[in-house]
């Protein structure tokens, strides 16, 4: 069986624990309290093959401007890095995660410049109360290699679904 580590990182508030419980409940928790980081388990059959998805949730990033993420780069096989679609503040913090996991230093690590990354904008349901544009986040990940998708945890459960089938289809063909 093969094993996917894949690790959701963002800014406190962007969305990751709302992404990721969508994707293994199917629902949407408006209000998801857990201050721990945990690490969630799925089994699941794609194209045929078993596989053992471990889904990381730091629940609460630093918010600091030198982003360590030494564990997470060790651990992971593949990223997605969440933003806000309302908050610019989210989208800097998703530019310097991905800088620091494309930086060439992290070359060292199970996964570097060409490992999976998604970048996800999130809460596209507020667009009305926009401050990232869509082609901010698509050239962003253009530049550094990653695909990108715009969606909404809230109202979405679709695009939530094939977003992470997206991302594990990736790593397991690399
Ligand atoms: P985290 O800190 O990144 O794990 O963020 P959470 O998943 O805890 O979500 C933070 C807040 O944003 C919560 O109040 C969620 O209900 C809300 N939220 C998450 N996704 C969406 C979305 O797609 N649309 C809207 N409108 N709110 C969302």
């Amino acid at each position: 069986m093969n094993d996917v580590k894949l690790a959701v990182l963002g800014r406190e508030g962007a969305g990751k624990s709302a992404l990721i419980v969508r994707f293994l409940t199917k629902r949407f928790i408006g209000e998801y309290a857990s201050n721990f980081e945990s690490i969630y388990n799925k089994h699941l059959c794609l194209e045929g093959k078993q596989l053992n998805l471990e889904i990381y949730d730091p629940c609460s990033q630093p918010q600091k401007a030198k982003i360590s993420l030494t564990n997470e780069l060790h651990w992971a096989d593949g990223f997605i890095i969440v933003y806000d679609i309302s908050d610019r503040s989210s989208f800097a913090f998703a530019k310097a995660l991905i800088y620091r996991i494309r930086e060439p230093q992290t070359s060292h690590c199970k996964r570097t410049v060409e490992s999976a990354v998604l970048l996800v904008g999130n809460k596209q349901d507020l667009c009305h109360v926009r401050e990232v544009g869509w082609e901010e986040g698509q050239k962003l990940a253009l530049d550094n290699g990653c695909q990108f998708h715009e969606l909404s945890a809230a109202e979405q459960r679709l695009e939530v679904e094939m977003m992470f089938i997206k991302i594990i289809t990736e790593i397991l063909t690399n």
